[in-house]
Formats: C-alpha cells, structure tokens, sequence
C-alpha cells in the first residue's frame, strides 16, 4: 500500500470541494488516507488566505509538527508536511521558512501533487509548485466526496473582480468555467449516488459561461435532472446579478429560496475604494426586485468591518443599509490587510482594532435582533427540512436546513438522515428553528446517502 495522507481543509467551501479533488488524484495514484497526523507519513493543510487569523492558525499548527518531525527523522520514518490553497499560491517560496514545511502547492497544481511527493521521499528535498492556469477546471476528475448530504460542484474557478482587498484573484487566477456536460455529469452521477442536494460553487457564479449558456441558463438544466432534490449556489455578485436567474428560481421548486448575496459595506465611498462597481441604492433596488419575484426568499450577506478610512458615519451608513435590507443573517468580519491586494498596497490600515472591534459588535448584536424578530415569524409555520444529521446540543434531536438555509432542530425517534421532513416550527432564536415533525416524511433521499458531515475547520 502507498503511504498514508492526513488531508486538513481550512476555509471555503471552494477548499472542502479542492480537498475531494485532492482525494481523488492521490487515490488515484495509490496513496491512501489516515485520519489521525500521528498514523501519516505525509501531512497536507489545504488554507484559505482570506484572513489574518488563517495564516496565523496555520503557522500554529506547523510549530506543533516540528517535534514529530524530529521524532520521525530519528526513527528514519517519512514525516512530509505540504501548505496547499491560497496561503500556498499567496507565500510560495517564503513557506518554505519554516522547518517544519517540505511541499508547496497552489490551487492550480494539484495534479501534479503524487509526483511532487513522490520526489520528497526520494530526494528528501523541498518542492514548489504554484502556477496560475488560464485552463486547469479538473472537469474530468471525479471527486472522492466526504459523506454528507450535500455534494459541492464547482462549476468554475478563478475570479477576474479584483476587489481591492480581495486575495482570490491572485490565488486563484483567471476566471474560467467548466462546460456544462460536464457539471451535468456530475449531477447525474451525485443523484446515482443519492445525494439529495447539491451546491453549485464559484467565486462569481454570474460570471459562468459556457458557449452561448450562461448561469441561469446552467441553473435550469441542473434543475431539469430528473432525480435532483435540493439546488444552491454561492456565491453571486451584486454588480451583475442576472435577473433571468430569478425567474428560474421562482420557476423550479427544487432551487432553493436562499441567495447569499455580498454586500461588503454600506457606504458608497467605502463602496468604492473596495470596488466592488454598486452603490447602496443598486444594491437596496436589486433586493427589492429580489422579493418582489421571490417573496419568501431568505437573504444573507457577508460586511467588511474596519475597511480603511471607515469613519463613524461610514459605519453608520452600513448599519442604515442592514436594517433597511434585515438580512436573515451576515457574516460579519474585521477588515484584515492581505498582501499583494491593492488594498495592501494603496490604503494603510488605519482603522484602530478597538474601533474594528466595538463595531462589529454593535453590527453583530444589530443583526442579531434582526435575525431574531425574522425568525420568530417562523412560529406556527411549517417548513421543509432536509435532515443533516443527529443534533449534537440536544439528545434524540435531528438538524438540517430549511428550503432558506436556516438551521433547524426537532426531536425525532426515527432515522431521517437525507430525508426532507414537515416541521412546525415552536420556537425560535436568532440562529436556529426549534420545531417537531408533521407528517412524518416529505421526500426520502433515494439510496446510499451516508451519515456524517466531513472534516473541515471553519476559520
Ligand atoms: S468578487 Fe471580489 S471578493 Fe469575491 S472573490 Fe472576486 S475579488 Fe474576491
């Protein structure tokens, strides 16, 4: 047998799904997986590169392999650790500092990660491989999924935005999409194999063609797969927001109501030197056509707290746009300065962390209370859940999503994991729906959908 690989995935889902291609070459090529460091000879951490505390968490881990690396060297047994994703393509040589790292690899060059490792054990002598591909989409690579309900499939790669504190244009390079036979393989093989959902991935999905076929015109055909439960897609922009998309969303059933739609602040200045080419009002007039042809569909966001030069009114002005928006929920993060971003390198971080951090947390509890009152209008309403797993607060309860991505706990003494189930909703927080089940099932994944949810770190 090959040697053993411990794979660790940091950050976005675009990471989760690089991992299940990752599995699939390495399989591929005879290597096989532990799930312990201690059982591997070869260490690999796919990271994210979007934020300050994932670097930081990376280099932690990469001071506590030092130790087994001195013990294996010792023992003369292989001990290899490999920086994979965007920190890989962001730092190349300069990861290479630290003692405890012998691989390099960027998003673009996974397929040439058995031979890469392959030469270290030979050679015993560090290796870099990060070139950015105008071609490379891995459409004919079949991904090792992890069990789970949920299938991701990214259906392009790359993003050509560059919004001013962005590192993903640099990371992983040129916006390019897959062809759309092969996302429809790959939707068909996933409904053989009793996934009940699938999620489509890409850094703009807008910005997905395909000959004369762009993203609505993809979203129709995945819906038309005869056997396909559950749709999404993350992430599109607001800038080009296609309002074809939504008339298909309204049309098919199985497209899920939730669209997850960035709005990164709410000042048009701050707006601006992001540029992210909206305004407040494009963004507040997008989410009125939104709800106006899809009323019950849920809406979250991602804000950028501490952009530089944010003023207090700045602030004020996104809070206006929250309230006025009361998205579901939002992603609330601290601005953190990425190198070579053209943030990095034309605007000083000159927001203070204690002004980054009484914001967020007057934006945070803001949208806490809104998050809150939105979800006790839940109560006495029935929703359709698609069961996850068993829920780990509460003993004999199962959770899920909601058809609006909202978390949903009920106790139920039956297996129901893959299922979709009724649930009325009793109670209500500003993260979760409390309920219990009505008629028992709506929908049963068809066969083969197994428990479990992969091994992924959120950063
Ligand atoms: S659209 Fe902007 S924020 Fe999103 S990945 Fe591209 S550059 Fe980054």
């Amino acid at each position: 047998m090959g040697q053993a690989v411990y794979l660790q995935t940091y950050g976005c889902q675009m990471n989760e799904y690089d991992s299940e291609l990752i599995r699939s070459i390495l399989t591929n090529r005879g290597y096989h997986f532990a799930s312990t460091t201690e059982e591997a000879d070869v260490v690999l951490l796919n990271t994210c590169a979007i934020r300050e505390n994932a670097h930081r968490k990376i280099y932690g881990q990469l001071d506590l392999f030092l130790p087994i690396k001195k013990q294996r060297a010792k023992a003369r047994q292989p001990f290899i650790v490999g920086i994979l994703g965007c920190m890989a393509q962001n730092l190349k040589d300069e990861l290479l500092e630290h003692r405890a790292v012998d691989l390099v690899v960027g998003p673009d060059s996974y397929r040439a990660l058995p031979d890469l490792i392959g030469n270290i054990a030979k050679t015993n002598q560090p290796e870099v491989a990060a070139f950015l591909s105008e071609y490379e989409t891995y459409s004919d690579i079949a991904p090792v999924r992890q069990e789970g309900v949920n299938a991701w499939i990214a259906i392009m790669r790359g993003c050509d935005n560059f919004c001013t504190f962005c590192v993903v244009p640099y990371t992983r390079g040129r916006e390019r999409s897959r062809s759309m036979e092969s996302i429809l393989h790959e939707v068909r093989q996933l409904v053989v194999m009793g996934y009940p959902q699938v999620t489509l991935l890409g850094q703009n999905v807008n910005s997905y063609r395909c000959g004369d076929d762009d993203f609505a015109d993809l979203m129709t055909a995945v819906a038309q797969v005869p056997g396909v439960q559950r749709i999404r897609f993350t992430s599109p922009h607001p800038k080009d927001f296609p309002i074809k998309l939504l008339h298909v969303m309204a049309e098919y059933p199985n497209i899920c109501k939730h669209i997850h739609l960035p709005l990164q602040a709410g000042s048009n200045r701050i707006l601006d030197l992001m540029r992210r080419t909206y305004t407040a009002e494009e963004y507040l007039r997008l989410v009125d056509t939104i709800r106006d042809i899809l009323p019950m569909t849920t809406l979250t966001t991602d804000i950028i707290i501490g952009f530089p030069t944010e003023t207090e009114d700045d602030f004020q002005e996104t809070v206006r746009l929250v309230q006025q928006v009361a998205f579901d929920s939002a992603y609330i993060f601290k601005y953190s300065e990425r190198k070579g971003t053209i943030a990095a390198r034309e605007y000083p971080d000159d927001v203070t962390a204690e002004i980054k951090t009484d914001r967020i947390v007057r934006l945070i509890e803001i949208q806490r209370q809104i998050s809150f009152h939105k979800h006790q209008s839940y109560i006495g309403r029935k929703v359709h859940v698609l069961v996850e797993g068993k829920s780990d607060k509460q003993d004999g309860h199962w959770i899920g999503k909601d058809d609006g991505n909202i978390t949903t706990i009920f106790p139920s003494p039956l297996q129901t994991l893959g299922e979709t189930v009724s649930i009325e909703v009793q109670q209500a927080n500003s993260s979760t729906l409390y309920g219990v089940t009505t008629d028992h099932s709506v929908s049963v994944a068809p066969r083969g959908c197994i428990p479990v949810a992969g091994v992924v770190t959120p950063l």
